[in-house]
């Protein structure tokens, strides 16, 4: 994760996907388990429902993880790097989550980087912004494509990795479809695509990710 993608999310948070749940049903001893709607919600001792807007479903990997943790963490611990979908153990699982250390930490991370980012947009010169809107609308449609090839389970590059070949793989190739009807991407392809190495332009296996 570079600053420039953890300042995407902060300013765009992900879907919770609490709407595909249904789908993460798994066989644990005789029981059929799955993830539960109230896991979206911490109860306090009062009654009081509050949300878990860090907690995030993936439905192709069908398991929940702490987006904030994601971006912000550098623990292997279930949820932040790793997938989780022990649903017999959730409830205690998120319960000792948010209240870890490296949690707090990181949701303080993402307090002050929402604040620098949101004060960043509104005062930045016109011209940094226009920057800083491009390099946003290159992510959200590399962001989108990256999402539909793990949804979809393909495999991401192919024998090369240069727009224009036939064996570049899904990623650049569904780039360069969707380039044909779109000309924003057409012209960031043709401006940064192929330049290798050392070049930032969110199209190359080296800044992916
Ligand atoms: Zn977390």
């Amino acid at each position: 994760m570079n600053s420039t993608i953890r300042e995407y999310f902060v300013l765009n948070p992900p879907k919770q996907n609490v709407e595909f749940i249904s789908d993460s049903g798994r066989q644990i001893g005789e029981k059929v388990r799955m993830c539960s709607k109230n896991n979206f919600f911490r109860l306090k001792k009062n009654g009081e429902k509050i949300q878990r807007e860090w907690l995030i479903y993936s439905p192709c990997s069908k398991s929940v993880f702490c987006y904030v943790c994601k971006l912000f963490g550098n623990s292997d611990q279930s949820l932040c790097t790793t997938r989780f979908r022990d649903w017999k153990n959730v409830t205690s699982r998120l319960a000792s989550h948010e209240t870890s250390l490296l949690h707090c930490t990181n949701v303080c991370q993402l307090s002050q980087l929402s604040k620098t980012a949101k004060r960043i947009d509104s005062q930045m010169p016109q011209q940094n912004q226009n920057e800083r809107a491009y390099w946003r609308d290159a992510i959200v449609r590399v962001v989108e494509v990256l999402k539909f090839i793990a949804e979809q389970g393909l495999g991401i590059f192919g024998d090369n990795k240069t727009f224009g070949s036939e064996q570049n793989g899904n990623f650049l190739g569904l780039l360069e479809l969707i380039s044909k009807f779109d000309p924003f991407l057409a012209g960031h392809i043709g401006e940064h695509g192929n330049k290798g190495k050392g070049h930032v332009n969110y199209l190359s296996s080296q800044n992916v990710f």
